[in-house]
């Protein structure tokens, strides 16, 4: 079988450095916001561009923050992508804003920023983007909607850690941004973890204190604040891990040029993607009106795959006062959505078996 992600493989390579990384956190005894966590959160900023990085429990906390940060709450519309996965809608619903949902485009499944300003209203107060799959929004009009009518721009980095829109990477885009380091992202850690990064020196410290029981000083709580810190552990693994993220980028690149030069078939639909540096390929979502039969097909051949997403958010029974909302592109493309196995550790032969079987389906 060829899995569709072998996280094992793809952190096999890191053992040694993490654990002799581990045994330094041990021996230090420091196990939350020293050292590592100061260090990866530098290399971090560096790495997106930003002023400020700051690592947090997991992606949907950092999104969260980045809301609460701004104050953002009851009353409050945040315009969001309704082809999203969950977390981003959730964290809107957590912060008490509502979450207005816009259809994506279909060539790209990002945002279709065509639609974002006739969703605002004098409540409006953010354009929560979604890098989806990996690939960067489209930023020169959503920058001008942003500017005209004062909204902040938040990025919902999660599965596009290194992506860029022209010089500027993913998390450098907007206001602010939220990363998730779930085991599964393009830079992952093993177990929990995320941050948000920006150039607000005002949000950054805020956010800090949100992050920490609302305190800068033990014990003074200047807000209702969280518990959402990346621990020590984590953040060293990370700090090893983001060393190779452009390689690991790149390879992933290959693979999908590879995909998208060589899959013929005509029942299957490929992704776009404008340029080589705007996508980073968390994902290799492919569409096909007959998704079940080719995955089976695919599973019958030893071809694991999986759906990004099988039901839309506006869907979902958590969303109830929503299911009865229509929202043809978005409901489309869950139907039709298939992923690919795409990691950095994937043997070339693989790849090649992978298409060969996709252009002798015939459906
Ligand atoms: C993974 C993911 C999140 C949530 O991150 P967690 O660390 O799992 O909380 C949020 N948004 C998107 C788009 C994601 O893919």
């Amino acid at each position: 079988m060829i899995p569709f992600l072998d996280l094992h493989a793809v952190n096999t390579p890191y053992h040694d450095a993490i654990e002799e990384k581990i045994r330094s956190i041990l021996s230090r005894g420091r196990y939350l916001l020293g050292e590592e966590n100061e260090a990866f959160c530098t290399s971090f900023a560096e790495y997106c561009g930003t002023k400020h990085a700051l690592g947090v429990g997991n992606g949907l906390e950092a999104l969260e923050l980045l809301l609460r940060g701004y104050g953002f709450g009851s009353g409050d519309e945040i315009i969001v992508p309704a082809n999203t996965f969950i977390a981003t809608i959730l964290a809107i619903s957590h912060a008490g804003c509502t979450p207005i949902l816009i259809e994506p485009d279909i060539t790209t499944y990002n945002i279709d920023s065509t639609k974002i300003e006739k969703a605002i209203t004098p409540r409006t107060k953010a354009i929560m983007l979604v890098h989806l799959y990996g690939q960067a929004v489209e930023m020169e009009n959503i920058w001008e909607i942003a500017q005209r009518h004062s909204l902040k721009i938040l990025e919902d980095s999660a599965q596009a850690h290194g992506a860029y829109y022209q010089e500027r990477r993913v998390g450098n885009l907007g206001d602010a941004s939220a990363f998730s380091f779930y085991p599964g992202k393009n830079l992952g850690c093993f177990g929990d973890g995320g941050a948000i990064t920006t150039n607000d020196t005002e949000l950054y410290h805020k956010i800090q204190a949100l992050a920490n029981y609302g305190s800068y000083k033990k014990y003074h709580h200047l807000y209702k604040g969280y518990n959402s810190r990346l621990d020590e552990i984590q953040a060293g693994i990370l700090s090893i891990k983001l060393q190779h993220l452009d390689k690991d980028n790149q390879y992933r690149r290959e693979i999908a040029q590879y995909y998208r030069e060589n899959i013929t078939n005509p029942h299957i639909t490929l992704p776009s993607c404008s340029n080589e540096s705007s996508h980073v390929w968390h994902l290799f979502v492919i569409r096909t009106k007959e998704r079940s039969q080719l995955q089976q097909y695919l599973a019958d051949n030893g071809i694991e795959t999986l759906i990004h997403y099988p039901v839309p958010p506006h869907k979902q029974p958590a969303y109830e006062e929503w299911n009865s909302l229509s929202l043809p592109i978005t409901e489309k493309i869950h139907e039709e959505v298939l992923s690919l196995p795409i990691s950095p550790v994937m043997q070339k032969k693989d790849i090649e078996y992978i298409v060969e079987c996709l252009n002798r389906y015939k459906a």
